[in-house]
């Protein structure tokens, strides 16, 4: 039987060869370090687990979840817009809803808004999400390259006024996976007035707005004054309480964005166990204290990586967010020679930039997943192996 002509336009799983490669390398013994996945390594906080706990035993839980969230679990999640970003009068009927981790909403996103003929703007680098997902529509994705010299922000006057008016979504995500870079109130601004000018939904990915350091507090678009006619934000809690299996997050802003996201998801899900949801309203009073414990654990390893690759001859600063470290390869290699040589010699497991896109070429990604002692060992490995930036 023939796979749907759609899945042959799919790409390659980014991390598909490097797996590969990897079980080769694991079955000859190598101790392989793996900073490959944004996939946190630590545990939930316990006061989240000791509120699933609880709700699991409690039997109205046990059925079919509304799929919009439940009530309790929307005031939650727009109590928490206010009091982190000061957004206020968010609707919980007709502005939020509760998502099955931010992945399926973004998906149910493009199938709510884009058909065939229709553009969307993407980030390039970017996660991949969007750019399948726009194949999955039947649209057409257009690259906003990130670039270093532009601060890793897409240039909206490079792109061509006959794609955006034919554009229905423009993706951003800030802080930013895969560059680390960050983007403030400014920027925002200037990115409603054009998906306006447009008529485009600006969709905020803000998978990292609690993943910050050195006192940064990443911003909410939904604090320039009028974005919600526009906007969307997503929110998860998979990266930012160590609940990436969780699969909990809300998606928040124009209620016509809303409503389009709704129509699919009450067609193809269930929404949240309503277990999660209990604990996922429990994350949201987690006390500044409690999430700077678990922010400390990526600073640190955040800064081993830095300053290691600084003694390699890198020029790079910390990035103050996200748990990433977006750094260029050295000259006279493409991305793919270098993470393979970085595999090869050193058995460091790091994904090439050009695998969020072709702009990403020339550059490569950590993730801070892995024990401060294996970080260290990871430079070391580095080190010995002669490799440096030049
Ligand atoms: C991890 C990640 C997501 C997906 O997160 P889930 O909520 O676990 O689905 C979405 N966007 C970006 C940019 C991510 O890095």
């Amino acid at each position: 039987m023939q796979f749907a002509k759609r899945l042959e336009k799919i790409p390659p799983y980014l991390f598909a060869e490097i797996d590969r490669k990897r079980d080769e390398m694991v079955a000859k013994g190598v101790d392989i370090i793996n900073m490959g996945v944004g996939d946190p390594d630590k545990p939930t906080p316990s006061p989240i687990v000791q509120a699933m706990h609880a709700a699991i035993d409690d039997a109205s839980t046990h059925n079919y979840p509304p799929y919009q969230g439940t009530k309790d679990f929307r005031e939650a999640a727009v109590k928490w817009m206010e009091k982190r970003f000061g957004v206020k009068d968010l609707n919980p009927n007709t502005e939020v809803v509760s998502s099955i981790g931010s992945k399926e909403a973004i998906h149910n996103t493009f199938l709510a808004f884009v058909e065939p003929g229709d553009y969307t703007l993407i980030p390039d680098p970017g996660y991949p999400v969007y750019r399948t997902s726009t194949i999955f529509a039947g649209g057409e994705s257009h690259a906003m390259p990130l670039l270093p010299e532009k601060k890793f922000l897409p240039d909206l006057e490079a792109i061509h006024p006959e794609i955006a008016h034919k554009a229905k979504l423009l993706w951003i995500n800030y802080p930013n996976n895969p560059t680390g870079a960050l983007a403030d109130l400014e920027f925002f601004e200037k990115l409603v007035a054009y998906c306006k000018q447009y008529d485009i939904l600006l969709c905020h990915d803000h998978a990292y707005s609690e993943m910050a350091y050195d006192g940064y507090k990443p911003p909410s678009v939904l604090q320039v004054p009028g974005a919600k006619d526009i906007a969307i934000e997503f929110h998860s809690l998979s990266k930012s309480y160590n609940m990436t299996g969780w699969r909990v997050g809300f998606v928040v802003g124009s209620s016509h964005g809303i409503k389009g996201l709704g129509q699919v998801k009450t067609n193809v899900d269930s929404g949240v166990f309503k277990a999660i949801q209990k604990a996922a309203i429990a994350a949201y009073s987690t006390s500044e204290q409690e999430l700077q414990a678990v922010m400390s654990v990526y600073q640190k390893r955040r800064d081993i990586i830095v300053q290691g690759l600084q003694s390699l001859g890198w020029d790079i600063e910390a990035p103050k967010a996200t748990l990433y470290v977006w750094a260029k390869v050295p000259q006279g290699y493409t991305s793919t020679e270098f993470v393979t040589l970085l595999l090869d010699k050193c058995g460091i497991i790091v994904p090439p930039g050009n695998g969020y896109g072709a702009a990403g070429e020339g550059f490569f990604r950590i993730a801070l997943t892995v024990a401060d002692e294996r970080m260290h060992e990871a430079i070391k490995r580095m080190q010995e192996a002669g490799i440096r930036y030049s």
